[in-house]
């Protein structure tokens, strides 16, 4: 029975055991399972809110990075910027050469003369002078550019003549060409007049009569392209009128033009290289010296049309020979400003 009981009382442990184990099992289990389904649902929770939480952070940084990156690029481009200044020792010869560029005023250039001088002799067909010396304005129209102009400043510095140029606006800002060319005649004191920018007689001169607005406008427009290559500090009071001031009816324009101090200049004589296409050097030294001598006894001061326009290579051809002349007529050259 003992060992029955004993048997009975080892099976009874056994029993006891069994369930203590099982009970242990249970909750071991039951703990893992707790543990590992807060750890799961604590990292869901975490992944999702976190997701959340970061874009909203995110959202915030990348606002803060793009105003960061703008800050940045910014300061960058101050940087690149200041570097360009301080240590492109190209950009700062460029520099110093633009600062060369000054415009010399009419009380400060000795070869030029005032333009409305010359504008009351031409509207007054007046060209004799009373101390009857001979000034010759070589004048050179609707450039700069890129294929001439280069090739007519290299014989004005060869012979030493200074020229006055009526600058298009249009053709300074159509390439670097023009621009290198724009500086290269004030750097070597030629005199800038201006042509306006479009050079559209509809728009000019609506029915032959011109149009004040239209026209000061694009005279400002064009002004404003040499600026940009000169420096604000350029301006120029002298015009020309594209197709001449003589063409068209400018009773409303002159007034205009008086009281804010301009004068524009037409010409008395000419090479005829607007008057037919691909005339020769000779032909156009034949025609500058016709229309000089058709003045004579009221040519002292000539004012002659000429052009720098892209297929006027025979202007620069025939320019050399046309200074020649003139020299030997006594003519001294002189710019309009
Ligand atoms: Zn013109």
């Amino acid at each position: 029975m003992k060992n029955n009981s004993s048997y009975k009382h080892s099976n009874k442990s056994r029993k006891r055991n069994k369930k203590i184990n099982r009970w242990i099992r249970v909750t071991i289990i039951v703990f893992i399972a707790v543990i590992l389904s807060t750890v799961v649902l604590k990292s869901v929770d975490t992944m999702s809110l976190g997701t959340n939480k970061d874009t909203t952070v995110d959202n915030k940084d990348n606002v803060n990075v793009i105003r960061d990156d703008q800050k940045e690029l910014a300061e960058n481009n101050i940087t690149i910027n200041e570097s360009d200044n301080v240590d492109n020792t190209s950009g700062n010869e460029e520099k110093l050469e633009d600062n060369q560029i000054v415009y010399l005023p009419l009380e400060a250039d000795n070869n030029a003369t005032d333009a409305r001088e010359v504008q009351s002799r031409l509207t007054e067909w007046n060209y004799q002078r009373e101390d009857n010396e001979k000034v010759a304005y070589l004048t050179f129209d609707d450039g700069p550019s890129e294929y001439v102009t280069d090739e007519i400043l290299d014989v004005l510095k060869e012979k030493d003549v200074k020229a006055t140029f009526f600058v298009l606006g249009s053709m300074v800002d159509k390439n670097d060409y023009a621009k290198k060319a724009l500086k290269r005649i004030v750097k070597e004191g030629h005199a800038i007049g201006n042509h306006g920018y479009c050079h559209r007689y509809d728009v000019l001169y609506p029915g032959n009569v011109v149009n004040v607005d239209s026209f000061m406008a694009d005279m400002k427009k064009s002004e404003d392209a040499m600026k940009e290559v000169l420096g604000d500090s350029f301006s120029t009071s002298v015009i020309r009128f594209p197709g001449g001031h003589g063409s068209w009816d400018t009773s409303a324009i002159d007034p205009v033009l008086q009281e804010k101090g301009y004068s524009y200049i037409d010409w008395n004589t000419l090479n005829g290289d607007a008057e037919s296409q691909g005339l020769s050097s000779e032909q156009l030294l034949g025609r500058l010296k016709e229309t000089v001598s058709d003045l004579e006894g009221n040519n002292d001061v000539i004012v002659v049309l000429m052009h720098d326009t892209d297929e006027k290579q025979s202007t620069a051809q025939y320019l050399s020979n046309a200074i020649d002349y003139l020299r030997s007529q006594g003519y001294e050259f002189k710019t309009l400003k």
